[in-house]
């Protein structure tokens, strides 16, 4: 046997000796298609979970980031990033102006924000940013403050937009800055493709948008993060909103009457008499959050009667 491998390795020693130049083109052959296998294999099978990609790779029709959700997270997202030089898309299903339920506060911290980018100025001159001076509230347990923000701090800490104002205006902003808003585009789904590192954002009329980067903004407890798997928690809580004219802030809530549309509405939303009458002349105050979750977290419902009392039915 021994004998038999030595006289194959002298054949093939000698074969080798003899086409020198054959053999070394053989070789390198052999190792230049190895290695064009696994580069192929490897480009077929990048996972783009993390790193850039190389700027050029981006098919012309994708965009570098494509946001679903043109509440104020994905546009003023969308915002940023355009002024920053990336092609976005935000998908929005509604058409702006479009209404959505709120306190409609904005503080200071985000005043800045929409100063930075020109929307508060807007807001101003149309007369849709009213600046709260001075005010306050009275808690369920009795912690209560009247706030003069403007007198100690030099100007007011927060204002009030409606919404239907200040969505619309953040994400026209946005459209301004270049971001492509596509109102009326509900998504569906969204996959993402390994091989290419694009994700196809799909409509519920069939459309397709591609972008390397998903942005899931469409609102708290996100669904399509949720349906995605990112999001895991179960939303919890339900709200409620109302406007009231100014000058009808003479509510007696703790008494047997008070103003008819906020009793009725405390009864049926909250199924309690809220202690938030806080008052001077002439100031009106957005009474209209009741976040169920809050309320069980604070045990406030159905468990605190010595507090809160139910409201008498005939007060309604
Ligand atoms: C009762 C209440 C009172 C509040 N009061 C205040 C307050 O006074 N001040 C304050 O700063 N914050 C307040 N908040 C919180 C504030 O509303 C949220 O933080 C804010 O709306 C979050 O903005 P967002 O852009 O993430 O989501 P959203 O404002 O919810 O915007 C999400 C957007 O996504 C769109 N969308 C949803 N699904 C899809 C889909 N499938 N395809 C395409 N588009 C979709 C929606 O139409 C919407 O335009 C309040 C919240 C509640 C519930």
């Amino acid at each position: 046997m021994a004998a038999k491998l030595e006289q194959v390795l002298e054949k093939a020693e000698k074969y080798v000796q003899e086409n020198k130049k054959t053999v070394a083109i053989a070789a390198g052959a052999t190792t230049a298609a190895l290695l064009a296998a696994y580069a192929w294999r490897r480009a077929q099978s990048a996972v783009p979970s993390s790193g850039p990609y190389p700027v050029g790779t981006l098919p012309a029709d994708a965009y570098d980031a494509v946001i679903v959700g043109a509440g104020p997270s994905g546009s003023v997202c969308a915002y940023y990033l355009s002024r920053g030089g990336a092609k976005v898309a935000v998908l929005e299903k509604e058409t702006f102006p479009r209404d959505k339920y709120c306190g409609d506060a904005v503080c200071t911290p985000a005043i800045r924000i929409l100063e930075d980018m020109g929307v508060m100025q807007e807001l101003i001159a149309n007369n849709e940013a009213h600046f709260a001076d001075a005010g306050g509230f009275v808690s369920p347990c009795g912690t209560s403050y009247i706030g003069v923000s403007k007198q100690k701090l030099g100007e007011a800490a927060c204002c009030a937009v409606k919404r239907i104002n200040l969505d619309m205006r953040i994400a026209k902003n946005a459209a301004r800055a270049g971001a492509d808003l596509k109102e009326k585009f509900e998504v569906s789904g969204a996959t993402f493709d390994k091989a290419t590192g694009l994700w196809s954002v799909t409509s519920t009329t069939g459309e397709v948008v591609k972008g390397r980067t998903l942005v899931c903004a469409d609102g708290a407890t996100s669904r399509l993060a949720t349906k995605l798997g990112y999001c895991t928690e179960a939303p919890k809580g339900v709200c409620t909103r109302a406007f009231i004219e100014g000058g009808t802030h003479n509510t007696n809530f703790d008494g047997r009457k008070g103003d008819t549309m906020m009793a009725k509405w405390a009864e049926i939303m909250t199924n309690m008499q809220p202690k938030t009458y806080f008052l001077r002349p002439h100031v009106a105050i957005p009474l209209g959050i009741a976040v169920v979750r809050e309320f069980i977290n604070q045990k406030v419902l159905g468990t605190t009667k010595d507090r809160y009392q139910m409201l008498p039915k005939e007060s309604a």
